[in-house]
């Protein structure tokens, strides 16, 4: 055996492997829509798939690739699939598919500007386009791709501890004299928590604000959180608001909330992990009117912007914050040639910094790449289309839901739509959910009616969807268009299957 090509193949035998593995991600594609969304989970078959390989006996290329094809093929909820009704995970974009091919394969180093000029100029280029487009003046912008939402949201939390507590850096939390203390509503993402925890905060540092009747983070109840927490002795430094809350669409009130974190001089961040890419499509745009004024912003773009994971992005309207924050000098990492530096002297020429000293990954892969490819083709105007045929299909797919007798229950113009069964037999119940709240049926047994309705249309393999709890007393359906595939039949296939498993439930109480 040859060391020099038993990780390179030779020439033919790697042709062989391109046009295999292009062949299979192209019969992937086009077949998806005749195929089962969930295949049945059987662990015990996947583990027995895996038994029979044997490092001391390797495998061909051809039969590697086989194998792994088939054990993605029959063991994956299908993400990719027209009828995946899911959780933000897209139908990847053919560009982007290319691109993370091109990133593997010539492997940029994106620690440093040295390593990669290309590279970092392309992900500068796009922190700057999607500055523009979220509001801020691009010029003054900055920003990082991160692996994805969670860690944007972590990197806020840093930014904020830096620029509200300039001892934090050098000295850590136990340099300050009280405890620092961040505002989320009860419909955030979790992964706030994890970064409280992360940034040695703890999860009580996080304080969760009550949302008003339409699940709204409600800018008067966070200003009487913080004048109470000031009196208690507790030190506010952020608030994080949403655009898009992961379990129903809805988006804060955001102008509204930086005129109270203006006020309290919090620093406002604004989770738009997935709804951001409403401000892409003009009549949604103003949905997110004041999300301009949020100190930094999450932006993912392996969500609706339709790129393979993960694709995070932060960006900020204080320019020295990321370095602030994560600013480190080594001897051994490599610099710009230093007569080119001064060469290029003067703000246009300005040096990038090194992505390592502006976040939190050190070495890591060209994220960008997946989003400059598909940006650079489709276009704003493609992605605004793309955008508003999704926002179409939500509105179609809550017409249809009432039209079949299921009560909608989240009041957002995105796709993302909760629901309960309004057809009467099911619909009685506990309270409502609050003042002016979605009333809906709540209590367990109604949870576990709604869980085996989706559980019998995801066995079914016609479509996939989801339950969540909008409150305590709130169990819903959830279903989101995350897929541009997603045409009116397959929403129609949707309400179809719903209609069958709830028919179907209901013949097996009667018995
Ligand atoms: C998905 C999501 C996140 C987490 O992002 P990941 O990319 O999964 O790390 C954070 N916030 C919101 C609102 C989300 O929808």
């Amino acid at each position: 055996m040859d060391p020099r090509t038993i990780l390179s193949l030779d020439p033919p035998a790697r042709r062989r492997l391109w046009e295999q593995v292009v062949a299979e991600i192209e019969s992937y594609h086009a077949g998806l829509p005749q195929a089962a969304v969930a295949p049945p989970v059987d662990l015990a078959r996947v583990r027995a798939l895996l038994d029979s390989v044997d490092p001391g006996r390797p495998l061909a290329p051809a039969a590697a690739v086989d194998f792994v094809v088939r054990g993605l093929r029959e063991n994956l909820v299908h993400v990719a699939h027209p009828r995946y009704f899911g959780l933000f995970n897209p139908t990847p974009a053919a560009m982007s598919v290319a691109a993370d091919t091109l990133a593997a394969a010539f492997n940029p180093q994106l620690a440093t500007a040295s390593h990669s000029p290309f590279p970092v100029e392309v992900e500068r280029w796009l922190i700057r386009a999607f500055a523009g487009r979220f509001g801020y003046a691009p010029e003054a912008a900055d920003g990082t791709f991160a692996g994805g939402g969670a860690e944007a949201n972590h990197t806020a939390v840093l930014t904020a501890l830096a620029h509200a507590f300039p001892l934090f850096r050098r000295r850590g939390l136990r340099a300050l004299d009280r405890q620092p203390v961040l505002y989320v509503s009860a419909q955030s993402h979790h992964s706030f928590i994890k970064a409280a925890r992360a940034c040695g905060l703890g999860d009580e540092a996080v304080r969760r604000v009550p949302a008003d009747g339409d699940l709204r983070l409600d800018p008067s109840a966070l200003a009487e959180q913080v004048a109470r927490d000031r009196a208690a002795g507790l030190a506010p430094f952020l608030a994080a608001a949403t655009a898009g809350t992961t379990s129903a669409g809805i988006v804060d009130p955001l102008a509204e909330l930086a005129a109270v974190a203006q006020r309290e001089r919090l620093w406002l961040h604004t989770d738009a992990a997935w709804g951001g890419a409403a401000v892409f499509a003009p009549e949604l745009r103003p949905l997110l009117a004041g999300i301009e004024r949020s100190d930094s912003i999450t932006f993912d773009a392996h969500k609706w912007l339709s790129v393979p994971m993960g694709a995070g992005i932060y960006l900020t309207r204080h320019p020295g914050i990321l370095g602030e924050t994560f600013g480190i000098s080594t001897e051994y990492m490599p610099r710009l040639d230093p007569e080119r530096k001064a060469a290029g002297a003067g703000p246009a020429r300005a040096e990038p910094p090194d992505p390592y000293t502006h976040s939190i990954q050190w070495s890591r892969r060209f994220i960008g790449l997946k989003v400059f490819l598909a940006l650079a083709t489709a276009g704003w105007e493609g992605y605004a289309a793309v955008i508003r045929h999704q926002a179409a299909m939500g509105d179609l797919l809550r017409e249809e839901l009432a039209a079949a007798g299921w009560r909608v229950v989240n009041r957002t113009r995105l796709p993302v739509v909760c629901f309960v069964d309004g057809s009467g037999a099911r619909a009685g119940g506990s309270a409502p959910a609050g003042e002016g709240a979605p009333a809906a049926g709540g209590g367990q047994e109604e949870a576990a009616f709604l869980e085996a309705v989706a559980r019998a249309v995801v066995a079914c393999g016609e479509a996939w969807l989801s339950t969540t709890r909008l409150a305590a007393d709130l169990p819903v359906l959830r279903a989101c268009i995350t897929s541009f595939r997603t045409g009116p039949e397959d929403v129609r296939a949707l309400v179809g299957a719903l209609e069958r498993a709830r028919r179907q439930l209901r013949g097996m109480e009667r018995l």
